[in-house]
């Protein structure tokens, strides 16, 4: 049975800056879509195509925390790098993905990568927000650097395209992605006319990014920067590119459990959110320059 769409979210009229480097669209929660809505995806942040000019000075977000969920940055265009408190650090180019897991805290900062920034140019990236159950909130904090090379990938029949399985399981091949809960999440590229299914379970939260191009969704239209939310229902979902097209799917198995967000901490408790910021405060976090 098909999935039906719940709701097409346009893109935000204006985007928000994060730091002075990453300029872009709020969809979970300021398109309407609320972090229960989307669990376990607390917060998925669309940095669509932009020019930064060429700059000495490094782009981004200086040393901020993060408590009780994971960030994943996915880089389209242009080269993101990060430092944090555990002494990882790393750049992500076009095609790489950066899982990094606060669990019980951490610091980091994120900005645009010293060669890139030097010679500017296009910009495109996605920030999502991942849940942790509260029974994992307080895991060690670590990071995932997934290279392109790394993805699980799927070349789709009849040239339409390919899918990289960046989490989850398509059509028996997984994703390289540890996940604290069932999550899907693909990075497909279709060509003009290229098409593709997907099964995904009625119970998961499940969404698509269009980041290029305008596509065809099980009979309607979704145009380029929309965000298309699915009703849990169904298991169905066929796509079908008009043009050339980039298509980012996200699902996850809801995590039912209270949520209490206050900026960079997501607790289950406003208790544990004043637990954080004391801890933040007192430098249990460890030290970043
Ligand atoms: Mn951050």
């Amino acid at each position: 049975m098909k999935k039906i769409i719940e709701r097409i979210a346009e893109r935000p009229a204006q985007p928000g800056m994060v730091g002075d480097g990453f300029r872009v669209y709020n969809f979970i929660p300021r398109a309407n879509i609320s972090q229960r809505r989307m669990s376990p995806f607390l917060m998925l942040d669309f940095g669509a195509e932009f020019n930064f000019s060429p700059t000495e000075k490094l782009r981004g977000v200086d040393v901020h925390p993060h408590k009780g969920f994971e960030t994943v940055t996915i880089a389209y265009k242009g080269s993101v790098a990060h430092h944090d408190s555990t002494g990882n650090s790393g750049i992500i180019n076009p095609g790489d993905v950066q899982w990094m897991t606060a669990g019980a805290g951490i610091l980091h900062k994120e900005y645009h990568e010293k060669e890139y920034s030097k010679k500017g140019g296009p910009f495109e990236m996605v920030q999502l927000w991942v849940n942790l159950p509260k029974k994992d909130k307080a895991t060690a904090p670590h990071y995932q650097p997934i290279t392109a090379d790394k993805m699980g990938k799927v070349e789709l029949p009849g040239n339409s395209g390919v899918v990289n399985v960046i989490a989850g399981d398509y059509n028996g091949v997984k994703g390289p992605a540890f996940t604290y809960s069932p999550v899907n999440l693909f990075d497909f590229k279709l060509n003009k006319d290229g098409e593709a299914t997907f099964s995904i379970p009625a119970a998961h939260n499940t969404a698509l990014l269009i980041v290029n191009g305008n596509i065809d969704v099980n009979g309607t239209k979704a145009g380029e920067h929309s965000f298309v939310l699915f009703k849990n229902d169904g298991e169905e979902i066929h796509i079908k590119a008009d043009e050339n097209a980039v298509v980012l799917l996200l699902s996850g198995e809801p995590i039912n459990e209270p949520i209490a967000s206050y900026g960079p901490f997501v607790m289950n408790t406003q208790e544990e959110i004043y637990e954080a910021i004391e801890e933040f405060q007192n430098g249990k976090y460890g030290v970043l320059d």
